[in-house]
């Protein structure tokens, strides 16, 4: 990847992007993408949404989501610990005993979700998995009155996990679930400027997809458009525990994963593979035989239907502060959906 655009990955993960909380990484993208598109702006659900060649046809809707998995502080009790609720769905079993941040009107906030010592716990306590209500955050503060000084209910948090790059051009991440899709909207967007296009392209910085993909569901009413191509990551198979049998196979560092099934419209879910052939991108398949959970659902049933298309970053570890990707795939991604929109014709017909 190159170095400008992987400082514009690092800087869109550098923000905290909770479902709800999504403005501060929104920020840092329509900065990114004012450079290149034609118009840029915010819808009111918060959804950031930049055009090129708006008058072209098909219109053509990238969808990546910018928010990730979070916290929200709950409750304070009488000495100043905090108690917590998820933001999307996070197992609770890796939440203690991490460090977190968690953003408040007077900054942001260190602390650490405590657990009892292992010395403290009798046999049964050992093996169980602690229920998150009954996790809290300590930020060290004397009693209620100091941390109510600092922290109110509602404020969001984060784990607080940096970025790293791993070996054979792997990266470890907090919330490439899905600022890689995000990102990737944008590079297409930067990809496509100053190409003969005959689409119009939209590239959407989507909000609160965690919490049921509704900033996908009201931007793509906005934008109206013809097709939709939802950009996400997919769980990765290659690493121990996974059973192939049961949710098929994805690899690292083999491409972008295109889907296939009732969630995608043949038109598009074909024109991606061929457009991947003619540029010798790699590429997975990966079906998916119901609606997918990803904003290619919503998009799809807008309005009276969108082709919709699915295209997906390979994940290992997805929803932990340690999510991993190849930024080679992430590369790949961005060059799939960039000649797939080169390669539209404005009469193309997307009826099944
Ligand atoms: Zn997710």
């Amino acid at each position: 990847m190159k170095k400008a655009s992987l400082d514009f990955l690092k800087a869109l993960l550098e923000q905290p992007s909770p479902s709800g909380f999504e403005q501060p990484v929104q920020e840092v993208w329509r900065r990114q993408v004012k450079k290149y598109a034609d118009g840029v702006r915010t819808d009111v659900h918060g959804n950031a949404i930049a055009v090129l060649n708006p008058k072209g046809k098909p219109r053509v809707m990238l969808a990546g989501h910018c928010d990730e998995v979070g916290f929200m502080v709950n409750y304070i009790n009488d000495d100043g610990f905090i108690y917590f609720s998820a933001i999307g769905g996070v197992d609770p079993v890796i939440v203690s005993a991490r460090r977190v941040k968690i953003f408040t009107d007077k900054g942001v906030i260190h602390g650490v979700v405590g657990r009892k010592a292992i010395h403290m716990m009798d046999q049964e306590e050992r093996k169980k998995v602690p229920e998150m209500h009954k996790l809290w955050v300590d930020i060290g503060a004397k009693d209620k009155k100091e941390t109510e000084k600092l922290v109110a209910i509602g404020d969001p948090i984060i784990f607080d996990t940096g970025f790293q790059v791993l070996r054979n051009g792997l990266a470890v991440g907090r919330g490439f679930d899905d600022r890689v899709g995000s990102f990737a909207v944008a590079e297409t967007l930067r990809l496509l400027a100053g190409k003969k296009l005959k689409a119009a392209v939209y590239a959407v910085s989507t909000v609160q997809e965690e919490i049921g993909l509704r900033g996908a569901k009201t931007s793509a009413f906005g934008i109206d458009p013809d097709v939709g191509i939802a950009v996400d990551v997919g769980n990765a198979s290659d690493h121990p525990d996974v059973d192939k049998q049961k949710v098929g196979e994805m690899k690292l560092g083999k491409g972008p994963s295109i889907a296939r099934g009732a969630n995608i419209n043949p038109v598009v879910g074909k024109g991606l593979v061929a457009a991947a052939r003619k540029n010798k991108i790699p590429f997975q398949m990966i079906g998916a035989a119901r609606a997918t959970g990803t904003d290619a659902n919503v998009i799809q049933i807008t309005r009276s239907g969108v082709a919709a298309g699915l295209v997906s970053v390979p994940n290992r570890y997805m929803h932990t502060p340690v999510e991993v990707i190849s930024l080679d795939d992430l590369d790949n991604t961005c060059k799939l959906l960039t000649a797939y929109i080169i390669g539209l014709s404005s009469t193309v017909d997307f009826t099944p």
